[in-house]
């Protein structure tokens, strides 16, 4: 018998919520995207983890507390769960560029330590995010299958030179169609 659960890893900003330019740091600085919500909704009832792996750099530049991110987290999470939706856990991870500890993205460390905490099946994990460093921490990690939405920066960063580059990897209109395919469209 296997204890292990696969997981649904999820970037925050860009694929739950919008982005902002100079950081989501404020509660008004919070916009879900309601196609996030229903896709959070379908998930609830499937044996997969959804795990949120996001970087705040704002917290390592100064800009913002630890405490702060993990208050706003925790409200997203909150509103996530009001709408019928489930997020099992979440990881920040609060290094600026240069300040790497290991876990701001694409390196691997959140969903490392989500699979040891959580007891993960990486393998069978996915990885769904706007960004190209998303697809390459999930990749890193080993998860079946690293995905971009395009969604917050993920049009600009499907543009990018790298993106060609990388092994091609699927790309989504946004959370909703990603979960589709990948997770509750496939019965
Ligand atoms: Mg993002």
């Amino acid at each position: 018998m296997s204890s292990l659960h696969p997981a649904l890893f999820l970037d925050r900003d860009g694929v739950i919520i919008e982005n902002r330019a100079d950081y989501v740091r404020h509660w008004e600085d919070v916009t879900f995207f309601p196609q996030a919500l229903a896709a959070l909704a379908q998930v609830r009832h499937t044996p997969y983890k959804v795990i949120v792996v996001t970087n705040q750099s704002a917290v390592g530049r100064g800009l913002m507390t630890m405490e702060t991110a993990e208050a706003l987290n925790e409200r997203i999470v909150e509103v996530v769960r009001q709408r019928d939706g489930r997020i099992d856990a979440s990881y920040i991870c609060p290094d600026a560029p240069g300040q790497e500890t290991g876990c701001r993205k694409p390196l691997p460390g959140m969903l490392l330590q989500a699979a040891h905490d959580h007891h993960l099946d990486l393998s069978q994990s996915i990885m769904v995010g706007d960004a190209l460093t998303d697809v390459q921490a999930g990749r890193a990690a080993g998860v079946r299958v690293a995905a971009l939405v395009l969604t917050g920066r993920g049009r600009a960063q499907a543009a990018k030179p790298e993106a060609i580059t990388l092994t091609p990897f699927p790309i989504y209109s946004d959370l909703e169609a990603a979960i589709t395919d990948l997770i509750t469209g496939m019965d």
